[in-house]
């Protein structure tokens, strides 16, 4: 038998069932593996006390054959998420100590079917990033190091680390601008963005309410596909919660896309992207065809527009979210004169620099003088992007893009030069502005054997369609190269 850290998640609940191993033992692999990789800085907080007791439950429940859909799998979880008595921090320094009363509904969902939670995984600061790197807790190291420092991409970077580093079977992530796909793309592993309101926001930080959504980063989209049905699901807590049955995802995964039709957009490559990436998507669509799909040249005319709308639309939602943090309720305060002075060195002492960015910015884009201009505008170019999408939807049933125009790069790169930083977002910002579903698949690894994702886009509500093109790219890619371990430290 393989290591038990090696397993897919898949493989690891089917030899938790069979009794192969216990959840105590699987478990107790997964710490150790995230001990010995603690250089990657992937965890913000582990919980691995709890972790051993909830695995200790799980396999009372195995032992008489019950048990949920991720009973006794050791998961990782993103640190927006909230989580009870277990320390969130969203990736701030702002929310100090703070320990939710509350489980926010994802993670629920999932404690129900039993998972076991090793802890919470490092992230941007409030998710706004694209590197990792706003994380008050420092950068995470991707596990794919080559002689230098990776970013692991963001703002899931602890998440995608992690689970490429095989020390969790699979880990949650959200995605308000590429935050689950980018981050996949840059590590080799699989991400998934389900159609807005498919996971309850409900419990979870929010950045930009009408773009975030929370979904797995795993190792193969089977994966996702188990992780996706227990985290999905209506809610009432959540207004904008879609109380549509989601499609069985694993039965999806391996189905014949035969006559599928798939939509090359041809605005989707951009001045500088590397001739691998280019050469990849072509490939991309040759896999699809020798599956059986039929290969359709479509054009969404408005993706131009798309990464100037979403920074001013995301920046301005954020800039309204994050007014509550004041010093007031929880966390940071730092006392100042007067009421408004203690609210201006609370904020200036808790939010990092890139979080400041965005407020100030999303402060200006709303301001009475400026309304019109920027976020009405922003607005307007958003309706014209999910319109672009429903005339494609009329000659094809899913699309294919390269999910990033880059491989991972060092860190402190693009620290400092904010708008080369939000190109990255290019290809996977038009999926959130019209709130669709989107997967990144790892594909190929590039010249200097970095690697490379491919993303397939789907109607609203179709993740059927998109788990069964990706699950016919990963085929076709058969990506199953890892990072080399001895290089995660120096
Ligand atoms: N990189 C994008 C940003 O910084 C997307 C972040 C996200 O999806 N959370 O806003």
């Amino acid at each position: 038998m393989s290591k038990l850290t090696d397993l897919s998640l898949e493989a690891a609940l089917a030899g938790l069932k069979a009794k192969d191993f216990s959840s105590q033992e699987i478990t107790k692999a997964h710490i150790d593996a995230c001990m010995e990789a603690a250089d990657l800085n992937a965890f913000i907080t582990t919980d691995f006390t709890n972790a051993m007791k909830a695995a200790e439950k799980s396999d009372a429940k195995l032992a008489k054959g019950e048990g949920g859909a991720l009973e006794g799998a050791p998961l990782g979880i993103k640190d927006l998420f909230c989580t009870e008595g277990v320390k969130t921090t969203a990736g701030s320094k702002i929310l100090g100590d703070f320990k939710p009363q509350y489980e926010c509904t994802v993670t629920a969902n999932m404690k129900r079917d039993g998972m076991v939670m090793l802890g919470k995984l490092n992230m941007d600061e409030f998710a706004m990033g694209s590197s990792n790197e706003t994380s008050a807790f420092g950068p995470v190291v991707n596990p794919w190091r080559k002689g230098e420092d990776l970013v692991p991409g963001g703002s899931s970077g602890g998440s995608a680390s992690a689970v490429a580093a095989n020390i969790c079977l699979a880990a949650t992530a959200t995605d308000t601008g590429g935050s689950i796909r980018q981050p996949a793309s840059f590590t080799g592993t699989v991400g998934i963005k389900p159609t807005y309101g498919r996971c309850s926001r409900w419990g979870i930080v929010a950045f930009a309410s009408s773009l975030d959504q929370a979904g797995p980063i795993t190792r193969t989209v089977k994966d996702s596909a188990i992780m996706l049905q227990s985290m999905a699901g209506y809610d009432a807590k959540d207004s904008t919660s879609i109380n549509k049955p989601m499609p069985d995802l694993s039965a999806a995964c391996g189905k014949s896309i035969k006559g599928m039709k798939i939509g090359i957009p041809k605005e989707y490559t951009m001045d500088g992207m590397p001739r691998e990436i280019e050469d990849l998507w072509q490939q991309g669509i040759k896999w699809l065809e020798s599956c059986g799909a039929e290969i359709v040249h479509v054009s969404l005319p408005h993706t131009k527009y798309a990464l100037p709308a979403y920074y001013i639309v995301a920046p301005a939602e954020a800039s309204s979210n994050l007014a509550r943090y004041d010093g007031m309720r929880y966390g940071t305060r730092v006392e100042g004169d007067n009421l408004y002075d203690t609210y201006e060195r609370t904020r200036a002492e808790g939010f990092g620099k890139e979080v400041r960015r965005r407020i100030m910015m999303g402060t200006y884009v709303l301001s009475a003088g400026y309304y019109d201009a920027y976020y009405l505008q922003a607005q307007k170019v958003r309706t014209k992007i999910a319109d672009d999408f429903k005339q494609a939807w009329e000659k094809c049933d899913a699309l294919l893009t390269p999910t990033c125009p880059s491989a991972a790069f060092a860190v402190g790169r693009k620290l400092n030069d904010p708008v080369t930083m939000y190109l990255n977002d290019i290809f996977t910002v038009t999926a959130n502005l019209a709130g669709l579903p989107a997967m990144s698949v790892p594909a190929a690894l590039d010249n200097n054997g970095l690697p490379l994702g491919l993303q397939i886009i789907g109607r609203a509500l179709d993740e059927e369609s998109v788990f069964a093109a990706s699950s016919a790219l990963e085929q076709c890619a058969g990506f199953t190269a890892k990072p080399e371990k001895e290089k995660w430290w120096v």
